[in-house]
């Protein structure tokens, strides 16, 4: 799985961060970036979390 953030939608919620801080951070305009490379497994489960909770359909799964 590898994951990323459309910066044209992310508003800056944070939700994605709480849920996966190993992955998500946010850049100094505030708004989310990922981790490069692939998400290790064991933390599938919580990107796809945070996924669900985006309120703008901004995190990208390939
Ligand atoms: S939850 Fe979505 S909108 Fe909020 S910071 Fe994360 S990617 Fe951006």
């Amino acid at each position: 799985m590898k994951v990323t953030v459309d910066a044209d939608r992310c508003r800056g919620h944070g939700a994605c961060l709480g849920l996966c801080p190993e992955v998500f951070t946010l850049n100094v305009d505030g708004y989310a970036e990922t981790a490069p490379g692939a998400v290790p497994d064991h933390l599938i489960g919580a990107v796809e979390e945070a996924v669900s909770a985006c309120p703008e359909q901004a995190i990208v799964v390939e």
